[in-house]
């Protein structure tokens, strides 16, 4: 009996029990489909997907397999593939967010009908969102008694790479990748971010290694330092499924139990993803809609081309903290978690902005974009979301600089205006930015669009006069 084994955001061969399951059945075909809803990535996402099917391809390549990639709607390539291939049972590791959920739910119900053995399997997350319930039989809105309930939990043993992947006697027809051109609309410097991205599985798998060897055992205040390298930094290969959360969760089990300090926090963080998955489906509309619909009353901007808008997105608030993060994310892909919720905050508050325009910025630059993470982080910041920071918590960007940048290392590395001899990463970013931009590394930094305090101000006075 030949698989289809469907990847998607599942690009490993270790503790992959779709690929796992298939593997003991007879002939295994790896296939991605260039999708609408691939299509519909940002730009950054999109590119870094690219990175991982390129990479993956190889990995397959060298157990013997091969990676078969076709274009265009999901199930009628699937049924081609089934026609072409003889393929009995099509099997794939199950995503959430809501065009994914519709997309699987069609082509389930639709093989079934052809009478194939179309099967969805776990191993994006450690539990599945619908597992777990409050008391009175609901879905969790508050984080912390969400990690009460799920950290007690069995996470299952991560699942060893396959000894083979049985290849079929002959392989159907693939399209080539390049011919997709997914890096096409990563317009800013493709070759500057490229060097950030940590790519596949083992790469992931000798980061964790590190991560939980030496750097978790200050993690409680390290991963509150963006001047540091002090988190794990695995969220990227954590979105395309380079590395499973099982196996992140494990090896910082085992560092809890041989008492390294911060190991227990990771394990927290790694739970605020599944809290995030688990959000998005009980209330799909997290990652549309204000999760409390109240907000749609409050007075947001939601005009992306006003100048404060660009000029939050160009990295040129003139608040260097925020300047900071957005440019880091511009060259790197990805964000500390800090400056992310310090430049989400100045968009939400100072600027008034509606946070779908942040959340679709960094959907379109993040390496590690995750509809859910990305979702719940946005409504979180704007105080629109469940268990949200409350509006009138406004960060202030220039005390939180002072707390976790003390000695401005992370200005430093991300700010080039106004230096005689600026760091490398500061002037990357002009390699990066594109030419309409009309900034240079030998402008003088400018004063802030918007004050801290005059921000701070009207954010708090609009929200003491909102109507709910
Ligand atoms: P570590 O500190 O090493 O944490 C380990 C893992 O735990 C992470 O890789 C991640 O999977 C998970 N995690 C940690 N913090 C969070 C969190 N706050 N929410 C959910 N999961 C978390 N994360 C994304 O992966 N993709 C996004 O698109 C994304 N967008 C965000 C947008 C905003 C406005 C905010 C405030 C946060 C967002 N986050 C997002 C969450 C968080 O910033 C990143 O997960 C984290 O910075 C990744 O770095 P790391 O892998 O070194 O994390």
């Amino acid at each position: 009996e030949t698989t289809l084994l469907w990847l998607r955001r599942d690009l490993r061969l270790s503790d992959h029990p779709a690929l796992s399951a298939a593997c003991e059945g007879g002939p295994v075909i790896p296939v991605f489909i260039y999708d609408d809803l691939a299509d519909d990535l940002g730009a950054a996402p999109k590119w870094r997907l690219g990175l991982g099917l390129k990479h993956f391809a190889t990995s397959l390549k060298d157990k013997g397999s091969r990676l078969i990639l076709r274009r265009g709607n999901a199930l009628e390539n699937l049924r081609a593939l089934i026609r072409e291939t003889g393929a009995t049972r099509v099997y794939w590791t199950r995503q959430y967010d809501p065009g994914a959920v519709e997309r699987d739910t069609d082509v389930k119900s639709a093989l079934k009908q052809d009478g194939i053995d179309a099967k969805s399997f776990g191993g994006h997350l450690m539990f599945e969102p619908w597992s777990t319930q409050t008391k009175t039989g609901g879905y969790y809105k508050v984080f912390t008694p969400f990690w009460k309930t799920v950290k007690g939990r069995e996470v299952e043993a991560p699942l060893p790479t396959p000894g083979t992947i049985p290849a079929p006697d002959s392989w159907p027809d693939s399209d080539r990748l390049e011919d997709w051109g997914l890096g096409a609309a990563m317009r800013r410097g493709a070759d500057v971010v490229r060097p950030f991205v940590r790519l596949g599985e083992q790469a992931a798998q000798s980061r964790l290694g590190a991560f939980v060897g030496q750097i978790v055992d200050g993690y409680d205040a390290s991963r509150d330092r963006p001047d540091q390298d002090g988190t794990s930094c695995l969220s990227e290969n954590l979105a395309l499924g380079e590395i499973s959360p099982h196996q992140c969760w494990h090896a910082g089990l085992r560092a809890h139990e041989d008492g390294k300090d911060g190991a227990e926090t990771f394990l927290k963080e790694l739970i605020w993803r599944e809290f995030a998955y688990h959000l998005m489906h009980h209330t799909p509309r997290i990652v549309s809609e204000n999760w409390k619909p109240d907000w749609d009353a409050f007075p947001w901007n939601e005009d992306e081309r006003k100048a404060e808008v660009l000029a939050w997105k160009q990295g040129r608030t003139g608040i260097r903290f925020v300047d900071a993060g957005m440019r880091e994310m511009y060259v790197t892909g990805r964000m500390h978690n800090r400056a992310r919720m310090i430049v989400a905050s100045y968009l939400t508050k100072h600027l008034m902005c509606h946070w779908r325009i942040g959340q679709k910025w960094f959907e379109d630059c993040l390496i590690d974009w995750d509809p859910a993470s990305n979702a719940m982080g946005w409504q979180w910041s704007s105080g629109s979301g469940p268990d949200a920071t409350p509006y009138f918590r406004v960060f202030n960007p220039v005390t939180q600089r002072e707390k976790f940048d003390p000695n401005r290392d992370y200005v430093d590395r991300w700010i080039a205006e106004g230096k005689s001899d600026p760091h490398e990463d500061a002037l990357r970013y002009f390699e990066a930015i594109p030419k309409r931009w009309n900034m240079s590394a030998s402008d003088s930094y400018p004063d802030p669009i918007v004050a801290a305090d005059r921000g701070r101000k009207r954010a708090l006075d609009a929200y003491e006069n909102r109507d709910f």
